[in-house]
């Protein structure tokens, strides 16, 4: 239960203490609440009921008045205080329980001391931090006749949230400090209230505008008149960029800076007013932006020239082969006529001669033909349909049955899916593969299994054999045109064959490759776009 203790005595001119209920209790001058007369036990009453903790002391240091708050804020022990004790003796007291720290006790109370002699002529506010955390505002008011009041307010919490707000304030702080970007916050008075280091070194602002309070229109007038926004910027310009800084809203602008940098710009209205600004440096993206846009033009331009290139080429190679055709075949049937003709009358060496012509015409017309077929991938497809695999495998058989026969072939095949693409040319694909499989073989009879595998939106399909095989050195070799690693003589051949199959798997938007089969021969892998699924349109 609380108890009243509010004490006091009245002061004497000379600042003597007088009885207990002496005249302090009624005031001399009308009081500026209105109060009127008051007995000493309802002064007692009202400053026991003040939030702060009063206490008074006469022109002689002594205890005049005080409250319990007073005894309350600063722990006093019950009884302690009496009116009458001396400033120096409750000093004292203090300093023995560690109230004003540890060090010196003696300097403390001197000081205390002179600061109150003093306090007639002063009115000071300090603060107290007391070891249990409590913190004291401390207001001293002289009396006029010497002496004086000490008003004691517990501002802790105010403290608390004072300091609160330094550290939220000090984190920020180091947060933007730490940012690559530039920072600055204005308030709605559109003064700088808080930046970073970055932003004055990206847009170059003198180092003295670094300052609470500094206008947003000083930077604006440097930036203007360094000419940031050109030689000469219309009135309106400006006044509309005031207008915006007054009202406003969330935007992101990018600028080109005097000295060359690309800066983006971020505002974010604050609630109550005023902006927060990020600014960040975007040169090099921009620079590797604008180089990489050059580069795919000039790559689309090359490849443009590219196709181009590749399709007269394929016209020429079209042409060429096509009318090449029949000066070789007069050629090659003029040497037959010779051959048939002159067979044995006009020497042996005129026989041989004849008969390597007649051998040369052929081979060429081989060639030629194999050419053209190649030529024709590219020239002469036919549009996209859904294949079954099994109808192609079927036409390259009949293709090769001579073959097949001879090799004494066993080909096998998982369950063949259907594709997506040129019957013809699948054809032609799957006979070359199997034609070089019986071809290049190593033992009879020979083996090929066809495998199947899903990948993604394609068929992957393997054509797999058990002959001579392949260095994996020649795996990309093999597909180039003309390419072959052996002689006419070992395998007869022009070396066109998997190049015909390449040109067709990537008209298909396929791939194709070669690995060593898992225990001998080859293994020839290649991809299909499936049915069904999205079809691809030809490749270029
Ligand atoms: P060609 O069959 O006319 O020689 P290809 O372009 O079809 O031309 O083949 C190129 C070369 O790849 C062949 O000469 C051969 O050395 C090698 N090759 C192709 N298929 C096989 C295979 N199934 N086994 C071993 N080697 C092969």
């Amino acid at each position: 239960m609380r108890q009243d203790v509010a004490s006091f005595s009245a002061p004497t001119a000379s600042g003597k203490r007088s009885s207990a209920d002496g005249d302090l209790a009624r005031p001399q001058r009308p009081s500026t609440s209105g109060a009127g007369v008051v007995d000493a036990t309802m002064f007692a009453t009202i400053l026991d009921s003040m939030g702060q903790g009063i206490s008074a002391f006469d022109a002689s240091l002594r205890l005049l008045v005080f409250n319990r708050g007073y005894v309350e804020l600063m722990d006093y022990p019950e009884g302690f205080l009496q009116v009458g004790m001396s400033y120096e003796e409750i000093l004292r007291f203090n300093v023995g329980r560690g109230e004003y720290g540890l060090d010196d006790p003696e300097s403390h109370i001197r000081e205390r001391l002179a600061k109150a002699r003093a306090s007639e002529h002063l009115t000071s506010r300090l603060e107290h931090r007391r070891p249990n955390g409590t913190v004291l505002a401390l207001r001293r008011t002289p009396l006029p006749c010497g002496g004086f009041i000490n008003t004691y307010t517990n501002i802790t919490q105010r403290k608390k949230a004072e300091e609160s707000a330094d550290r939220n304030a000090a984190i920020l702080q180091a947060t933007i400090d730490n940012m690559a970007d530039g920072v600055r916050v204005f308030d709605k008075n559109l003064r700088l209230t808080m930046w970073n280091r970055q932003v004055f070194e990206l847009f170059g602002f003198p180092a003295d505008f670094a300052k609470i309070g500094t206008p947003y229109s000083t930077f604006l007038d440097y930036t203007i008149q360094r000419g940031d926004y050109g030689s000469d910027p219309d009135r309106e310009t400006l006044d509309a960029k005031l207008a915006r800084a007054k009202n406003p809203t969330a935007r992101d602008i990018e600028q080109e800076l005097p000295n060359g940098r690309i800066v983006e710009k971020r505002r974010n209205p604050m609630p109550g007013g005023g902006f927060v600004s990020t600014y960040v440096d975007v040169t090099e993206h921009r620079r590797a932006e604008q180089a990489m846009a050059k580069q795919a033009k000039e790559l689309a331009l090359a490849s443009e020239e590219l196709k181009r290139s590749n399709d007269e080429l394929q016209q020429f190679a079209y042409v060429a082969s096509h009318d090449l055709q029949e000066p070789l075949r007069m050629v090659g049937s003029y040497c037959q006529l010779l051959q048939r003709r002159y067979q044995g009358k006009l020497g042996a060496d005129a026989d041989e001669f004849i008969g390597f012509a007649v051998e040369g015409a052929k081979r060429m017309q081989r060639l030629i033909n194999d050419l053209l077929l190649y030529s024709r991938v590219g020239t002469k497809g036919k549009p996209f349909a859904a294949m079954p695999m099994q109808q192609v495998l079927a036409g390259a058989l009949a293709n090769l049955a001579v073959a097949v026969e001879e090799a004494q072939a066993e080909i096998t095949h998982d369950p063949l899916p259907t594709v997506w693409g040129d019957d013809v040319q699948l054809t032609q694909l799957m006979q070359n593969l199997l034609g070089n499989a019986l071809k290049f073989r190593d033992e009879l009879p020979v083996r090929v299994h066809i495998g199947i595998e899903r990948d993604g939106a394609l068929w992957r399909i393997r054509v797999q054999d058990n002959g001579i095989g392949i260095q994996p050195q020649y795996a990309d070799r093999i597909f180039m045109i003309f390419q072959r690693l052996h002689t006419r003589q070992e395998y007869p051949g022009t070396g066109i064959g998997l190049s015909i199959c390449k040109k067709i798997v990537e008209r298909h938007g396929g791939r194709i490759w070669v690995e060593p089969a898992p225990t001998k021969g080859s293994m020839f892998v290649f991809t299909l776009p499936a049915s069904g699924d999205t079809p691809c349109t030809e490749q270029a």
